[in-house]
C-alpha cells in the first residue's frame, strides 16, 4: 500500500454526524478532503447523484462505465444531464478484448470484464470514490456505510446517499425538477444493461429486474472483501 493511500482513522463523531447529514454536506466534505483525487461513478439510472455532485463538487469527474450493452436511452439521458448540469462526464468504453455476448453464458465474467476491470483502471491514482449506492436499494445493501476505506480497491469509498429512502430521492427530484430516465415510466426501476434488465411489477423490489431469475444480485462493483469501516485514505500529493 502506498503512503498516498494509507488509511487513517475517521473520527467516530464524524461518522455519527454523517448519519444525519445531507448528501450535499458529505460531498462538500469529500471535495475539500480529496480534491481532484476523487472520482464519481454513476449509472445514470436517475439524475439524483449527478445533480448533487454538480451542486457540491462541480469540478468532480463523473464516470459512466459503458459496458457496450447500455440502453440507448441511458446514453441519451447521460448526455442530456451533462449538458443541463455542466457535468464533467467521462464515458469509459469496454476493453477491446472483452468477449462479445458473454452475458449469454457467463454474466459474472461479463460484469467482471466490462464493469469491474474498467472501474479498477478508473480508480488508478485516485484516493476517493463516490457512488450512488443506497441502503434502501436492496437487502444486501442495508448496512452500507456512508464512508469507509475499501482495502480491495485501496480507496476511500463514499456513499453520500446511503441513508436516503426512495421517498427522499423522489422528494429531491421533485424539488429540483430533475428529469426522469426515459425508461422509468415504462417500469424500469433500476436500470443497467439491456440484456440483464427488465421492468418490475408493482410491489417488486426495484432491483428485482436486474439479472432476473438468475440468483445474481450484484455486478461486483460494490463487492469488496475485507472492507474496513471507519477508515479513510489520505488525500496524497
Ligand atoms: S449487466 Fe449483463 S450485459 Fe452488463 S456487464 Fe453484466 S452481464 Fe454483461
Amino acid at each position: 500500500m502506498s503512503a498516498a493511500t494509507r488509511p487513517f482513522d475517521l473520527p467516530a463523531d464524524l461518522v455519527e454526524d454523517f448519519e444525519d447529514a445531507h448528501p450535499l454536506d458529505i460531498l462538500r466534505w469529500a471535495g475539500e478532503k480529496f480534491g481532484d483525487r476523487l472520482v464519481v461513478t454513476a449509472s445514470f439510472g436517475d439524475a439524483t447523484l449527478v445533480h448533487l455532485v454538480s451542486q457540491a463538487i462541480p469540478s468532480a469527474e463523473i464516470v459512466m462505465l459503458d459496458t457496450g450493452y447500455l440502453f440507448a436511452e441511458t446514453k441519451w439521458y447521460a448526455e442530456e444531464l451533462r449538458q443541463r448540469f455542466n457535468l464533467k462526464l467521462r464515458v469509459v468504453e469496454p476493453p477491446a478484448d472483452a468477449q462479445p455476448n458473454q452475458w449469454q453464458t457467463d454474466t459474472d465474467g461479463c460484469c467482471a470484464a466490462r464493469k469491474v476491470a474498467p472501474l479498477a483502471e478508473v480508480l488508478e491514482g485516485r484516493t476517493a470514490w463516490v457512488t450512488g449506492l443506497r441502503r434502501a436499494d436492496s437487502a444486501s445493501r442495508a448496512d452500507a456505510p456512508i464512508v469507509h476505506f475499501d482495502p480491495f480497491r485501496n480507496v476511500t469509498k463514499i456513499n453520500p446517499m446511503a441513508t436516503w429512502s426512495d421517498d427522499d430521492v423522489a422528494h429531491y427530484a421533485a424539488m429540483e425538477l430533475l428529469p426522469e430516465h426515459p425508461l422509468t415510466q415504462r417500469g424500469y426501476a433500476s436500470i443497467g444493461c439491456w440484456p440483464c434488465t427488465r421492468p418490475v411489477e408493482a410491489g417488486e423490489d426495484a432491483r428485482a429486474g436486474r439479472w432476473s431469475g438468475s440468483g445474481k444480485t450484484e455486478c461486483g462493483l460494490h463487492s469488496s472483501p475485507g472492507s474496513t469501516l471507519g477508515g479513510v485514505a489520505e488525500p496524497g500529493p
